[in-house]
């Protein structure tokens, strides 16, 4: 049997330091540059099957992570806090399971605490984990407020995601400066009304979302 790989069974290391790409992943790149019309032969392109291989390593890293896991520390004392926490402006990327092609923009989360509370950081830590695989903005925005509204079980939870999509602004349509927004409201941010219009506004989206 082939071995396919996956990050699961961690990848081997070359004297370089650097990830082995095993032959026939170098390969079916090498088919797609010549399929793409050019000589996966000629000086430039040697190298450019490995690399490709090892920069879809880094782009899809997030199969190797547990998102949930960034939440696993939480702090109880909260100092009487019961406002919005909110991260905004996230940069991130992601790539569209359609084509392969980037999905670039930023993220804006948000929840209400109940109990406890999380480092700020690993709000942007579980947008990654999920982002850094193969993805549709409308799952990558669920999937990063169930797990905060899972792993915290805060009172509500927003995410926001603009983002660009380059199978629309590369190829297709060809619509440069396109974005797409999508969202996740839950819990007080789904059923209230004015917490709902409050959170937007501090993500600057009211209006928008
Ligand atoms: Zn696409």
């Amino acid at each position: 049997m082939v071995n396919e790989g996956s990050p699961d069974d961690g990848d081997l290391i070359g004297d370089d330091g650097k990830i082995v790409v095993p032959d026939h992943v170098a390969d079916a790149i090498q088919t797609l540059i010549r399929w793409a019309g050019d000589d996966p032969a000629r000086e430039g392109l040697i190298d450019t099957p490995r690399r490709v291989a090892r920069a879809w390593r880094e782009y899809c890293a997030g199969y190797a992570e547990d998102p949930s896991h960034h939440l696993s520390r939480v702090f109880e004392e909260v100092g009487g806090y019961d406002e919005i926490v909110l991260l905004r402006d996230i940069p991130f990327q992601s790539h569209c399971e359609h084509h392969m092609a980037p999905i670039i923009g930023r993220a804006h989360i948000a929840y209400l605490p109940q109990d406890h509370v999380v480092g700020i950081s690993k709000l942007a830590r579980v947008l990654h984990a999920y982002a850094r695989r193969l993805q549709v903005q409308e799952r990558l925005t669920a999937e990063v407020a169930d797990c905060i509204w899972n792993g915290l079980k805060p009172q509500g939870v927003a995410v926001v995601i603009e983002a660009s999509h380059a199978c629309m602004t590369a190829r297709g349509v060809r619509t440069p400066g396109v974005s797409m927004v999508t969202s996740r409201m839950m819990g007080v941010f789904r059923d209230d009304e004015r917490s709902r219009k409050e959170v937007l506004s501090l993500m600057g989206m009211q209006g928008r979302a």
